[in-house]
């Protein structure tokens, strides 16, 4: 099939409310236990591929991936995609309109459709594999799908209250089970690849991500974009500094998931040390192939402390001229979202946020950061507090169960004064006795 430049200029318009993304032509995502999509943001019980049984072309031309393809042509609106055709109607960007912004120069891609849907040039331009649930923290927002570090906490806790530990997901890496190994099959797109992103369980610790840099080191691929999301908790491979591994490459980008400074950062993300984290965010500072932005989840357990993470940030100044602050809203579990909270706490953090996002804008800097950026983390105060007073999920029984089911292995959580006051005014008797016998 053909399309003409009008035509792909249409599809890539991601203003318009539209169906086409690129993605489902030069990217997949794979996930440690080998199952693989168009992207991660696609409704993951409606494709079922894994790496178990396919290599990765054949997964690429699969009957579903190509009935995708072809509806995307056909402005046909696939349920795979169902989250970000919901983003859009809410009237915000999804990642679709990322995909078509940032990759959209590739759309040429399309005129080797077949007529089935499926694509003879089989070439990754953005990679996204995470090799392994490898990971030295256990984050809130997270569980043993992606962390052996949450895996080896539950497996303690079940042997401590005398239970079995059963839980599907121990430690996952692709390579233990995939038909064709992993890095072989990737290597062929290395050489044209625009943008490989790391995430994981952590990056940093795999050995998987280092074989491939080498590898893309041995093929001179060095102009390729490298993308993480990292803890930034361990600048060391083997003994050798990471920087040794980063050095030749021209554009690296961190997104640090970072939620707090100090101790709220430890109960966010357990594992954390705060001062080791601010001594290498300071080590790869001078660095210019590293851009270093911020990455943060925003729930309740930090809605009250992220002006203050923010200011922590900038007072000592921990960024970069071309830094940028991403606010990630968490939606799950729902407990954890920022509209369960009660309404006189929102009122109270919604003062909070837009005291603060006046404030900055006017603030003296005495760092690097780029006055867009500034603007551009005052004006997500405002989005988040539009969405914390979208609507009211609060409900103090499942405040009660979520809280002790995913921060059970602290008591830390108490000394947030707003769960402090939302325990006391609201979780019944009943369900302060269930906290305390839930496991
Ligand atoms: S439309 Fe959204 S969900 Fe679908 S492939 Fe593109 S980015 Fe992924």
């Amino acid at each position: 099939m053909k399309y003409s430049d009008e035509q792909k200029a249409d599809f890539l318009d991601a203003v318009k409310d539209g169906s086409f993304c690129i993605f489902p032509w030069i990217h997949m995502y794979t996930e440690p236990d080998g199952r693989t999509f168009p992207c991660c943001t696609v409704e993951q019980d409606t494709i079922n591929e894994n790496t178990k049984d396919k290599t990765l072309e054949e997964i690429f031309n699969s009957d579903d991936w190509n009935k995708l393809r072809l509806d995307m042509l056909n402005g046909i609106k696939n349920p795979i995609c169902r989250r970000c055709h919901g983003v859009e109607e809410s009237g915000s960007p999804s990642y679709r309109t990322f995909a078509n912004g940032d990759f959209g120069q590739y759309v040429d891609i399309i005129d080797e459709t077949n007529d089935d849907g499926s694509v003879d040039k089989f070439k990754l331009k953005y990679i996204d594999v995470r090799f392994s649930n490898q990971c030295n923290f256990a984050c809130a927002s997270c569980g043993p799908v992606f962390s052996t570090k949450w895996v080896q906490m539950a497996k303690e806790n079940a042997e401590a209250n005398g239970r079995t530990f059963n839980s599907q997901h121990k430690y996952s890496k692709i390579n233990n089970h995939s038909k064709v190994d992993i890095i072989k099959q990737l290597e062929p797109h290395l050489k044209d690849s625009h943008q490989i992103y790391f995430a994981g369980g952590e990056p940093l610790i795999m050995d998987d991500h280092y074989k491939l840099l080498e590898l893309l080191e041995e093929k001179k691929v060095t102009d390729t974009k490298l993308r993480y999301n990292t803890n930034l908790s361990n600048l060391y491979y083997k003994k050798k500094p990471i920087y040794e591994y980063w050095k030749n490459f021209n554009n690296i980008e961190l997104g640090m998931s970072i939620d707090a400074v100090g101790e709220r950062a430890n109960l966010i993300r357990h594992g954390t040390n705060w001062n080791i984290l601010e001594e290498n965010i300071k080590t790869l500072l001078p660095y210019e192939n590293i851009r270093l932005n911020y990455d943060s989840t925003i729930s309740i357990l930090n809605i009250d402390h992220i002006t203050t993470m923010y200011d922590y940030i900038l007072e000592h100044n921990l960024v970069k001229e071309d830094t940028w602050f991403t606010t990630n809203i968490a939606y799950t579990p729902t407990p954890f979202s920022i509209t369960s909270l009660p309404p006189e706490v929102k009122k109270d953090m919604s003062e909070r946020l837009s005291r603060w996002a006046e404030q900055i804008k006017t603030r003296d800097m005495h760092n690097n950061v780029s006055h867009y950026a500034i603007d551009d983390i005052s004006s997500k105060m405002y989005n988040l507090i539009n969405f914390m007073n979208e609507k009211d999920t609060f409900d103090p029984k499942y405040f009660a169960i979520e809280i002790s089911y995913k921060l059970w292995y602290t008591d830390k959580w108490k000394e947030i004064p707003h769960f402090k006051y939302i325990y006391e005014t609201y979780v019944s008797k009943e369900h302060k006795q269930r906290w305390l016998n839930e496991e």
